[in-house]
């Protein structure tokens, strides 16, 4: 295993022993703001009473609502002197929340991303091509920095535009990329509009992350262009890019435990759940002077994987996100997430690059109806043999979700599409 920072060695007591310590210090830190201080005198917590990583527990968690409420600095733990730079999330579920980060965080926030491009195969040598947007949002200038310490020579292309994108692939023979997944497939049509092949282009890797993609979407863009596709999560409220993410392996992506406290619980009682089990990650800052934050309830839901990676990194593993709690809707009492729709239906060669689930009522009942892109190819094929791709999708999602949706089969690049996130779900059951 090469490695770009000795801290991807340690071993499991190297590591809880550098979290406690570093618990310890975040706590002093935190009680520079009143919100911290106050919350953690409510408990009896201080860096001298914290004996052990469990007590964490103790600590009463941080919720989205609770970073609202301390908009725009209220959170500051430093003279806002000290302040280099601020970031926002980008307002996908509502108002946004602020995170402002010394010079110090900065450069730590920077080796971390560095760390993840180089975990994944990124070298010096790598011209890398940003395609995430700038400005607030944390995937431009947070995998930039990452980038650039790690010594690539780095094109901050933005979000959009693939004309532009695609010359400048060609023009200084990018061999990486950060991109979005819904945006990777969206690229790769235009390159074969264009009357090229993706695979001929010189990109070897791609980062990908910002949204839930399921196994099967990873292996499309994978096949598309010829190049790995390793999965990158992260968070404004936790920097932003350079959380966790995806080794050669592949499977499951480690987190950063010397600068970052994972828990995963249980969604209504808030207690840890075993390796294994599906959970709300729950994340503490570890290294952040400016802006810490304890025990923040991201809402994203997913599992530690059991064991150890063989890639040797001891750092523990988390699964793909399989999406946010509130991204789960719930129809005829069950509970279903997009991903689910989306794991079934991509395994479909039929099926094309974007889908569409809708939620209705009509009058009696509610009802999930699933828009299913179909690849030109096949779309010129006889009624019959379509009517049955529709009924065969049906049984497929019925396995998956215990629920017979109604499956519309719609033409190649009908669906509406975003340069941003994508909009997987329209709830349309109160809106008539
Ligand atoms: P917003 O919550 O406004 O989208 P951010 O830009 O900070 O704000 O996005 C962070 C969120 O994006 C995460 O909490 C998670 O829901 C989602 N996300 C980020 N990376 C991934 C990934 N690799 N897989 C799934 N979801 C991801
Ligand atoms: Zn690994």
């Amino acid at each position: 295993m090469e490695i770009f920072d000795t801290a991807e060695l340690w071993n499991r007591d190297r590591i809880e022993q550098t979290q406690l310590l570093r618990l310890k210090t975040t706590l002093g830190w935190a009680r520079n703001c009143s919100f911290y201080r106050k919350r953690l005198d409510a408990v009896g917590i201080s860096p001298d009473t914290l004996l052990h990583l469990d007590d964490i527990r103790h600590i009463p968690f941080t919720t989205k609502d609770d970073l609202r409420a301390q908009y725009p600095t209220n959170l500051l733990c430093v003279p806002q002197s000290e302040i280099v730079r601020m970031h926002c999330s980008s307002g996908t579920t509502g108002t946004p929340v602020a995170v402002c980060h010394t010079q110090n965080d900065i450069n730590a926030w920077a080796d971390l991303m560095a760390r993840c491009m180089h975990m994944a195969g990124v070298r010096r040598e790598d011209v890398f091509q940003n395609m995430s947007g700038y400005g607030l949002f944390t995937g431009g200038l947070g995998i930039h920095f990452g980038a650039e310490r790690l010594g690539c020579m780095t094109i901050p292309a933005g979000a959009g535009n693939s004309r532009r994108q695609i010359k400048l692939i060609k023009d200084f023979r990018t061999t990486v990329l950060h991109i979005l997944p819904s945006y990777a497939l969206i690229l790769g049509e235009h390159i074969r509009e264009a009357g090229e092949n993706p695979r001929d282009l010189p990109l070897r890797i791609a980062l990908v992350g910002a949204e839930p993609y399921s196994a099967e979407f990873r292996a499309r863009i994978e096949e598309l262009f010829a190049m790995k596709v390793y999965n990158s999560y992260g968070l404004s409220e936790m920097n932003g890019p350079g959380v966790a993410f995806e080794c050669l392996e592949q499977n499951g992506l480690h987190i950063w435990e010397d600068a970052y406290l994972a828990e995963i619980i249980d969604l209504d009682t808030g207690t840890p759940l075993p390796d294994g089990e599906v959970g709300e990650l729950v994340m503490t800052t570890l290294c952040r002077r400016g802006m810490p934050i304890l025990r923040y309830r991201t809402r994203d839901l997913t599992r530690f994987i059991k064991g150890m990676c063989p890639c040797g990194r001891v750092h523990r593993r988390i699964d793909r996100i399989l999406g946010r709690s509130d991204d789960m809707f719930v129809i005829k009492g069950v509970n279903v997430y997009p991903l689910q729709i989306e794991q079934a239906i991509m395994t479909f060669q039929e099926v094309g690059q974007n889908y569409l689930i809708l939620l209705e009522n009509d009058g009696i009942t509610d009802v999930l109806r699933v828009k299913v892109e179909i690849r030109d190819e096949f779309f010129v094929e006889d009624m019959r043999a379509l009517q049955n791709l529709q009924k065969v999708i049906a049984q497929r999602l019925h396995d998956e979700i215990l629920l017979t949706p109604r499956i519309e089969l719609v033409e190649n690049n009908s669906l509406p599409r975003t340069e941003g996130k994508a909009a997987r779900v329209l709830d349309m059951r109160n809106k008539k």
